[in-house]
């Protein structure tokens, strides 16, 4: 369901075009004539933005004016780091430009197999897969481990790449209310015996912000004897002592058997992975389609993400500052007036809650003017029909960056009528 791309409703009948084949396009319509009525109303498309520069973590130049990043996955700031940029320059340099080739066939190079020890490093696991993105690292790793005859138990608000790679792998799909404990427990009991059953879940929620009860959730798993799988993609390198996530915070890391991570947010690069401690896993390597069957990561990308996860592992200062940046936004933005995704701060991310899409898109160029880039996000990405303003804070927003966000909502807010 998460991320702001949206999908159409299925059309009652397909229409014909004038030859008399059907369009395939035409269960489209719906979506474009949403788009041209939004754009029409004289909006900019929220879905259009160009990054003309990067001036750093929190800063790029948009429609030719400095603007405040708080719509990147960029929590630790890791992407301007200057170790993780000479890394990789390093490993271009050194390796070339790209692979050309699948991690078993000519893909695995000495830099992947020390990304894949730093994650076992990071998580205190034994084993570590690196996928070219975190989209295939759920794809693969769900639709190999649980196919058809299996049973999948997962919280209706998990992200598209859960629910495709549970599509791709034939498996009995159950989904339950979103972080309902009774829920989930009803649905594993209603699940006959003897059959493969695989609970997945989220850390983080990355629509709302809010965190899954991953240990009272874990217990209900084990009793029915589930293998577990958490996507942990919006907390690593933040959330939990050492950065583990929201399993490590809650004291149930050690019951997890896969946990699922990407390198596209806190690490601040692109690439996946699974790290386990399951005796077979290293099987996967040869069983998992979309590990397979594309090509590896770059040697710089696996250079930088080495680099990062390692500095992750001592980032303690940085956690503390973005905790702090996470309070200070949430209770400002709450006493503007605003309506909040969560009644705390549960992470990094902090949505806003819309009264409705036009309205929304309306806010997000008021906050754009303003120089503020959010990210808006809309049905199917957002649970229950909202329109949301996400904001997502990054380690390296200073206290008077924080400040300036503030402001600009509520001018923003103040100039649209949301307060
Ligand atoms: N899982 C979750 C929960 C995500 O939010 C995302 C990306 N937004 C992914 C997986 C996929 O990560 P990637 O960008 O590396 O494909």
């Amino acid at each position: 369901m998460s991320d702001a791309i949206s999908q159409p409703d299925k059309p009652e009948s397909l229409p014909e075009t004038a030859e008399g084949s059907k369009d395939l396009f035409s269960k489209f319509d719906p979506l474009i004539k949403q788009r041209e009525d939004l754009l029409g109303s004289g909006f900019e498309d929220p879905f259009g933005l160009v990054m003309e520069r990067v001036l750093s973590p929190v800063t790029a130049i948009c429609n030719g004016r400095e603007t405040i990043l708080l719509g990147t996955y960029n929590y630790m700031g890791m992407t301007f780091d200057p170790d993780v940029i000479a890394s990789g320059q390093a490993a271009l340099a050194d390796f070339g430009s790209g692979t050309t080739g699948s991690r078993v066939l000519n893909g695995t190079y000495v830099g992947h197999k020390e990304t894949e020890k730093a994650l076992c490093e990071f998580y205190g696991m034994d084993h570590a897969m690196v996928f070219s993105t975190g989209y295939q690292a759920n794809l693969g790793i769900i639709s190999t481990i649980a196919g058809k005859g299996d049973y999948i138990v997962l919280d209706i608000d998990s992200h598209a790449s859960i629910w495709d790679g549970c599509a791709l792998g034939n498996a009995e799909v159950v989904p339950f209310k979103h972080n309902d404990l009774e829920a989930m427990e009803k649905r594993l009991r209603r699940i006959p015996e003897g059959a493969g059953k695989l609970v997945v879940l989220e850390g983080v929620y990355s629509m709302l912000g809010d965190i899954a009860p991953l240990k009272e959730m874990i217990a209900i798993a084990k009793k029915y004897d589930a293998m577990i799988l958490v996507d942990e993609a919006h907390s690593m390198g933040f959330i939990g002592p050492n950065g583990r996530g929201v399993a490590e915070d809650q004291g149930v890391l050690d019951d997890v058997d896969f946990v699922i991570g990407t390198f596209s947010k806190s690490v601040g690069t692109v690439g996946g992975f699974c790290v386990s401690n399951h005796p077979k896993f290293e099987i996967m390597r040869l069983v998992c389609r979309p590990y397979v069957f594309t090509a590896s990561l770059p040697p710089s990308v696996v250079a930088t993400a080495t680099t990062s996860i390692r500095k992750l592992m001592d980032a303690g200062d940085k956690r503390e500052h973005l905790w702090a940046n996470s309070k200070r936004l949430h209770k400002g933005l709450k006493d503007l007036g605003f309506t909040l995704g969560t009644e705390e701060p549960e992470s990094a991310i902090i949505a806003v809650i819309m009264p409705d899409l036009e309205r929304g898109a309306g806010m997000w160029e008021a906050l754009l003017k303003e120089g503020l880039y959010v990210n808006l996000a809309r049905p199917p990405a957002t649970p229950a029909g909202m329109t949301l303003l996400r904001c997502s804070l990054c380690a390296e927003h200073s206290e008077e960056q924080v400040g300036q966000i503030l402001t600009m909502f509520e001018a923003a807010g103040k100039k649209t009528g949301i307060i």
